[in-house]
């Protein structure tokens, strides 16, 4: 089912997960061991996140080095129909632009629509490691708004192909990223808010938001997303805190703010264990919050230690 008609037919706020595809060489148990904790908040969709390829050096026997190309995090179609197959929940793969010929996507939609997903969230991706700024694959996508149209296309029988008749119409429904921050790489939020909704005219059904902590960032992106004339569903993403280490690791990743208050408070623990439950404390006020204003969906990025989304969803 697709994301937009859980939240048209929910009588409340709705919950649901992020989660990342097992690094190469685990198993998929792992994956199942985190989830099923979370499964008696029957969540209405769990989200696979996209991992790039990469280039790393292999040492080689004469202590000369290797580029290679890998991908560490391979998997996520099919994680998304493992996941669908064990728990009977919809999933939301994440399609990114970055390490993708146009075929290769269709590719991947079409083996998507095999599996009968209903949902892709649409993205860019990151530059990768060994790129000072985001370079499109050779024939791939520069940005969001152009994978957006190839799949907006596939949902109207246009392929790539355009000899092919009687072409099979897909009808997914597509999810973008919208920041609350503004994206690191937008001038201003003017400009960040322009793109956006140029996502949401070619098509995009809904936004799932950048990690936030606090609330009036997000009331006030939704306002001005609302007086830009962005008038689909937004969904707020959260993450707890759980280590000291996150202070600067969280705003230099995602290039967000943490409030002087929870700040603070993290810098008075004394282990991560009392870290941990600073940060639980944050995301539970947090959640509260935004269940009282009333949002579609409250989507947690469980990234490890889901027995804190589990105490705080229990105690929503
Ligand atoms: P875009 O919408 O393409 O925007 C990128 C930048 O370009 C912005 O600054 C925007 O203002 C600007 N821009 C957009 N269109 C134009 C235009 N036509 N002309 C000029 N400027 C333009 N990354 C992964 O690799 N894998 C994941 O699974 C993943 N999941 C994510 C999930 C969520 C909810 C979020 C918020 C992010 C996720 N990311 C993921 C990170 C994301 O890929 C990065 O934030 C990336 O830098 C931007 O992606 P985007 O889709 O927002 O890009």
């Amino acid at each position: 089912m697709k994301v937009t008609d859980h939240i048209a037919q929910a009588k409340g706020t709705l919950i649901s997960f992020e989660v990342l595809p097992p690094l190469k060489g685990k198993g998929i148990e792992a994956l199942y061991k985190h989830l099923d904790p979370l499964m008696e908040f029957n969540p209405s969709f769990i989200n696979v996140t996209y991992h790039r390829s990469e280039h790393v050096f292999k040492k080689r026997a004469d202590g000369t080095f290797e580029k290679v190309v890998t991908r560490k995090r391979p998997g996520t179609e099919s994680i998304c129909g493992a996941i669908m197959n064990k728990y009977n929940v919809d999933t939301v793969p994440h399609l990114i632009c970055g390490g993708f010929s146009v075929n290769e996507t269709e590719d991947a939609l079409i083996n998507l629509r095999y599996l009968g997903i209903d949902n892709v969230l649409v993205l860019r991706g990151d530059a990768a490691k060994n790129e000072s700024a985001f370079e499109p694959e050779p024939g791939g996508h520069k940005y969001a708004s152009d994978l957006l149209k190839q799949v907006v296309n596939l949902n109207a029988g246009i392929y790539l192909e355009d000899e092919l008749k009687g072409t099979h119409k897909t009808d997914f429904c597509i999810g973008v990223a919208g920041y609350p921050e503004k994206h690191f790489e937008a001038p201003n939020m003017e400009s960040d808010l322009k793109y956006l909704k140029q996502k949401i005219d070619a098509g995009a059904d809904y936004i799932i938001t950048q990690m936030f902590f606090d609330n009036a960032k997000y009331y006030a992106f939704v306002k001005a997303c609302r007086e830009a004339g962005i008038n689909v569903p937004i969904i707020p993403g959260l993450k707890p805190v759980t280590s000291k280490k996150q202070l600067t690791v969280l705003p230099k990743t995602f290039h967000i703010d943490l409030p002087a208050d929870l700040s603070n408070e993290i810098l008075k623990c004394k282990t991560d264990e009392e870290v941990e439950k600073v940060g639980e404390h944050w995301l539970l006020e947090q959640s509260r919050d935004l269940k009282k204003s009333g949002v579609p969906v409250l989507h947690y990025y469980t990234l490890g230690k889901p027995h804190v989304f589990v105490n705080v969803v229990r105690d929503l």
